[in-house]
C-alpha cells in the first residue's frame, strides 16, 4: 500500500480498502484556490482526527485537512481512534468504516459517550450509507469511496459553520427559547429539560436549535438539510428522521405525541409547546 502514490489536487480517493484505488487524476501541485481560513472558531484552531487503516489516504486527506488550517491527528485503527479522542477532544472526525479490530461502526458508538464531534463516515460502497442510518450510529454526514478531497472538506467547512446560526444583530435569534420544561439556549449551545443540561450532539442541537428558532414554522426535511446540514448537501433525507429519533429520545419525547419535536404528516417537523 504504501509504494502507492499519493494523489493530490482534484483527485477522488480511496476507491476501496483491498483493490486498487479508483483512477486518479493526478497533478503535481497542491490545490491551486487560494487556501482561505473558513471560519474563526471562538475556541481556536479546529482539531481534526483521521481514522483510515490506508497510511496514504489517512495522509492525504490530512494534508488537505491542515490546509484549512486545522490541526490534524491521524489514527490507523479503531481501537487507537478511541484512546486519542479522548485525549485530543476533536471537534472533527473523519472516521472509515473499515478498520481493523474496532471497526467503524463500533469507534462511532463509542465516541458519541463522551464527545460531540462532528463524525464523517467514510464507506466503501453506496448501499453501506442506508445499512449505517438505518444502524443509527451518530455519524453526522456519509461519503462513499472515492471521494475528492475537497468535496469532504467542502462539506466539514459547511458543519463548522453552523455555530454561526446565530448571527450577532439577530437579537431574535439569541435569546433562549423555552417550550414548557425545555429550554433551548442558542448561544451558550446548551438544551434543559426540568431544569437538567441535556447533551446533545452538535447535529441534534443544531436541528433542535433550528425547530426553535421559528416555533410556528413546520419545516420540510429538505429545509432542515438546508439548515443543518447545508444546502450542498446531496444525500438520503431519511438522515433527518433518524438524528430527529435520537433527539426524542434524549428529550424523552414521544413521536405520536410529542411534547416538543412533531411530526408534520407529509411535511416534516415542527416545534411542540412543551404541553
Ligand atoms: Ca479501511
Amino acid at each position: 500500500m504504501s509504494a502507492r502514490p499519493i494523489a493530490r489536487g482534484w483527485a477522488w480517493v480511496g476507491c476501496c480498502d483491498d483493490g486498487p484505488m479508483a483512477e486518479t487524476q493526478q497533478t503535481p501541485s497542491p490545490p491551486d484556490r487560494p487556501v482561505a481560513r473558513p471560519f474563526a472558531s471562538p475556541a481556536g484552531v479546529v482539531r481534526a482526527m483521521v481514522v483510515e487503516d490506508e497510511e496514504s489516504l489517512a495522509s492525504l486527506i490530512g494534508s488537505y485537512l491542515e490546509r484549512e488550517g486545522f490541526e490534524v491527528r491521524l489514527v490507523h485503527d479503531g481501537a487507537a481512534a478511541v484512546r486519542a479522542a479522548r485525549e485530543v477532544d476533536p471537534d472533527i472526525v473523519v472516521l472509515d468504516l473499515g478498520l481493523p479490530g474496532l471497526d467503524g461502526v463500533e469507534v462511532c458508538r463509542q465516541l458519541r459517550t463522551f464527545s460531540d464531534a462532528y463524525v464523517v463516515m467514510l464507506t466503501a460502497r453506496e448501499d453501506e450509507v442506508d445499512k449505517l442510518i438505518g444502524l443509527s450510529v451518530g455519524a453526522d454526514d456519509y461519503m462513499t469511496k472515492p471521494f475528492s478531497p475537497r468535496e469532504l472538506v467542502a462539506r466539514l467547512r459547511a458543519m463548522l459553520r453552523r455555530p454561526r446560526m446565530s448571527p450577532a444583530g439577530r437579537a431574535a435569534d439569541q435569546e433562549s427559547h423555552r417550550f414548557g420544561p425545555l429550554v433551548v439556549d442558542p448561544v451558550g449551545r446548551e438544551v434543559w429539560l426540568d431544569n437538567e443540561p441535556v447533551s446533545l450532539t452538535r447535529t441534534e442541537f443544531d436541528l433542535l436549535a433550528t425547530l426553535a428558532q421559528r416555533p410556528q414554522m413546520a419545516f420540510s426535511r429538505q429545509q432542515l438539510i438546508e439548515a443543518v446540514w447545508g444546502q450542498s448537501w446531496v444525500g438520503d433525507e431519511h438522515l433527518v428522521d433518524v438524528h430527529i429519533g435520537h433527539l426524542r429520545r434524549k428529550l424523552a419525547d414521544d413521536a405520536v405525541n410529542a411534547r416538543f419535536v412533531r411530526t408534520m404528516r407529509g411535511v416534516g417537523y415542527r416545534m411542540g409547546t412543551g404541553q
